[in-house]
């Protein structure tokens, strides 16, 4: 399966035009920037596997499409996560309902989990992809987006446009900076600026020679996945204003720090809608809750 050339659409913000790049759009079950990180296995899956492994949180974008590969290979597909919290355990939705439904077999590890989830290596009949997809394979296709977006810029006389994408492993953002020539933003939604720097490095060891990294718009706020008010106005105003619906979890940090730093920023800007809309119903329950609690 091929998954390319999703359409950018544009929208007026503060009198500036903002360019989003719809992966969202892609697929389905392999949307946004996992549609991309995933290709590399959708274009080729290798044969012989019998079992695909992966590891992470309940609620991961990744954990879904990696449900959605193995069910179109007729692969088994094992989970591990650390022990559920009771409310995840109890609701089961979004994400996980959705990957359990696609014969997701999940293994909840408690104190073992770094120990047993560091050493998973693929084999000829095991195919392990880490944490988020960050690995080499993710390269392949995040370098077709990366042609994508030039062909677009050199469609639309754009000399300097700069390319925003909200980063959690930062995959997504390092590879597309090795193969763009223009910069690369981003902000760390998971951990702090010097993880995500981190984390950069971290992958891009494992390549021949280094590039140049994408450019840090540092987060110091918020939290990973945790509700907040500034950013729950925040996240609103940009899908009234763009009528696109965005992710809940990465997509309010990404656009807050995007708006915070604006006019620093070259023009036009593009940012790249990394799609996991289906984890949403989770994350609004999490802010009904919050205001509950709050008001
Ligand atoms: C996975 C994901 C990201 C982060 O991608 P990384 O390559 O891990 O940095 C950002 N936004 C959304 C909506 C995602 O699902």
């Amino acid at each position: 399966m091929q998954l390319l050339n999703s359409p950018v659409n544009s929208f007026e913000y503060a009198g500036t035009t903002i360019y989003v790049k719809r992966d969202d759009l892609l697929h389905p079950e392999f949307s946004g920037n996992k549609a991309r990180k995933l290709a590399y296995f959708l274009e080729k899956p290798p044969t012989g596997i019998a079992t695909l492994i992966s590891y992470g949180g309940t609620q991961s974008n990744l954990m879904y499409s990696l449900s959605a590969l193995a069910k179109l290979n007729h692969w088994q597909f094992r989970y591990y996560t650390k022990t559920l919290s009771r409310q995840a355990a109890k609701s089961r939705n979004g994400n996980l309902a959705a990957s359990l439904n696609n014969g997701m077999e999940l293994i909840e590890l408690n104190s073992d989990y770094d120990r047993v989830t560091s050493a998973l290596i693929s084999t000829p009949h095991q195919l392990v992809i880490h944490q988020g997809g960050a690995q080499i394979e993710a390269e392949y296709g995040l370098q077709q987006l990366a042609q994508e977006i030039i062909l677009w810029a050199q469609q639309n006389n754009f000399a300097n446009p700069a390319i925003f994408v909200a980063s959690g492993t930062g995959a997504t953002a390092l590879f597309l900076q090795k193969h763009l020539p223009f910069d690369v933003y981003t902000t760390n939604c998971v951990g702090s600026p010097d993880y995500l720097r981190q984390q950069f490095n971290e992958l891009m060891s494992k390549s021949p020679k280094p590039w140049q990294l994408p450019l840090i718009l540092a987060n110091n706020d918020y939290r990973f996945a945790t509700p907040n008010a500034t950013l729950y106005r925040t996240i609103n105003r940009i899908i009234e204003t763009s009528q696109i619906e965005f992710d809940w979890v990465y997509d309010p940090v990404g656009w807050q720090i995007l708006i915070d730093n604006l006019a620093q920023l070259p023009q036009p800007i593009l940012y790249l809608h990394c799609g996991g809309l289906l984890g949403n119903a989770t994350m609004q329950a999490r802010y009904q809750y919050f205001f509950r609690q709050h008001n």
